[in-house]
């Protein structure tokens, strides 16, 4: 493998800066990469070689015109499938919208072309973003680049897959319920959810959107950092998009100190621990801890009881909103049409045979379970239940924020898992979301990053901040990356694959 491929995206930008390497040969060694090992790991369902060809010429054109660009400029980057871009296929990992091209570009893909990295393709995952496994594909499951029988995390596993195997330095995932901290956490990465509204959500195709958020997915926090501060901003397609841009380069600002965390105090959230968590994980994450102790930070336990209750009203909300952002997949607007065997061909009965034949067998789950929830007779007693909890667990992270600046926790109970473990039981897929839900519910940031192996399998940690504190998880995250030393992207097995 060229060894260039094993550097961050900020070593990248670097020696592009420095005329080292140009954009051109960066991005052909990506697809190199992709033609050479992407049959064995999938995780891509689209390469838009000549797409991303043409972007870094142009870089390397404007550059040596010593013209100004962004940081990152001529960085290749990759693209969950559910983020939509103008004439370039985009499925969501679904039947229902294969062959689709959409006719713009979602906001965060317009910022990238604008700061001209160069798109390689589009990622595969979970249909519509629902599962832990990318399983629920309908293109085939990506695979773990630590061990190709395992699971790579969903639903963004084709994103952790692609930066995991050394074959993009930087990718887009989207995280409702930890899709893209999961996978991060199983394929030893780094991924990281902004606060709820920091991103503009215009062009992700929606799941829930009270949860749905775009972020980072990068080998090391620096990357994560440089690669959100690129994505957000107001944008007025989006409605939930706060006013005030969060600010995080911030975080890069480490002074240098033995103890950069004195005066900080960290929570263990004793809800996140405990019985379920695999033994490897917990020594992983409880070496981390002691790293937080090291660098000067006081750990507090804390306790947020309803998280207990969490990952079930996660799974009341979220169907109920997928129930209803997914009405518009009826056969007449985007992607596939499919006409009833028999009897009259109706609007109905298009949509009927269309969805039926569209949809695979986890998203018509969630769909039935939410519109089940919605249903007059049992709205108050299901949904409006769900909404009460996720009340008290946004009570619950105040009161937690009032103690302490940052908690953390794992970000998953065990390793990845191997293929086919789960799939006949949702509800075994479904705790793997414990941990990383409660952030989605209450719209607060969270970062996973590697904690260690356990018998050679990756391990996460994950560290939660107040609502628009971005800047305060990273510079947490930022800390313990280089506390702990691990590199562990740089360990993959996946690094000695040729073709
Ligand atoms: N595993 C979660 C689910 O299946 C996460 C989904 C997500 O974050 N997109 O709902």
């Amino acid at each position: 493998m060229n060894k260039l491929l094993m550097k961050s995206a900020a070593e990248m930008a670097d020696m592009l800066r420095n005329g080292e390497i140009t954009s051109v040969e960066l991005t052909q060694a990506c697809l190199d990469r992709i033609a050479e090992i992407d049959g064995k790991v999938h995780a891509f369902l689209h390469v838009d070689a000549q797409g991303a060809l043409a972007t870094a010429a142009e870089v390397d054109k404007v550059r040596a015109a010593g013209e100004e660009l962004h940081p990152l400029a001529g960085v290749p980057i990759a693209v969950k499938d559910n983020i939509v871009t103008r004439g370039v296929p985009t499925t969501a990992g679904s039947k229902i919208l294969e062959g689709w091209k959409p006719p713009y570009d979602a906001t965060v893909v317009e910022k990238i072309k604008a700061a001209k990295l160069p798109i390689v393709g589009k990622t595969n995952l979970d249909e519509f973003a629902m599962g832990s496994s990318t399983e629920h594909s309908a293109y085939g499951p990506s695979k773990n680049p630590w061990d190709t029988e395992r699971i790579p995390g969903g639903s963004g596993g084709g994103s952790a897959a692609a930066v995991g195997s050394f074959m993009v330095p930087l990718a887009l995932g989207t995280d409702t319920g930890g899709s893209i901290r999961q996978p991060a956490a199983v394929t030893g990465t780094v991924g990281a959810k902004p606060t709820y509204g920091a991103v503009s959500r215009y062009g992700a195709i929606a799941m829930a959107s009270s949860l749905d958020q775009i972020g980072p997915v990068t080998r090391t926090v620096e990357d994560a950092i440089l690669l959100q501060d690129l994505l957000s901003g107001n944008d007025v397609h989006d409605s939930t998009s706060l006013a005030e841009k969060v600010e995080v380069l911030s975080a890069l600002e480490v002074a240098e100190s033995s103890k950069p965390l004195a005066g900080m105090k960290v929570g263990l959230v004793k809800e996140l621990g405990g019985e379920g968590y695999e033994t490897g994980v917990v020594e992983n994450f409880n070496k981390a801890v002691d790293k937080l102790r090291d660098l000067g930070a006081e750990i507090v336990e804390i306790s947020c009881p309803t998280f207990e209750y969490a990952l079930w009203a996660y799974y009341l909300i979220m169907p109920a909103e997928v129930s209803s952002n997914l009405a518009r997949f009826d056969g007449m607007r985007y992607g596939i049409r499919v006409e009833p065997k028999e009897g009259p061909v109706t609007a109905e009965t298009v949509m009927a045979a269309t969805r039926a034949a569209g949809f695979g067998p986890e998203v018509k789950r969630r769909i039935i379970l939410g519109t089940h929830v919605l249903s007059a007779g049992n709205f108050d007693a299901f949904y409006g239940a769900a909404l009460r909890v996720r009340t008290l667990v946004q009570r619950d992270l105040d009161a937690a924020f009032s103690k302490v600046d940052v908690f953390v926790s794992p970000s998953t109970p065990g390793v990845a898992f191997k293929f086919g473990e789960k799939m006949n039981d949702p509800l075994a897929m479904y705790l793997n979301d414990v941990t990383t839900i409660p952030a989605n519910l209450a719209g607060t940031p969270a970062l996973s990053l590697p904690s260690g192996l356990s018998e050679g399998l990756p391990t996460g940690i994950q560290i939660v901040a107040p609502a628009q504190e971005d800047a305060r998880m990273y510079r947490v995250g930022l800390a313990l990356e280089k506390a702990l030393g691990l590199e562990l992207p740089q360990d993959c097995p996946a690094k000695e694959w040729e073709k």
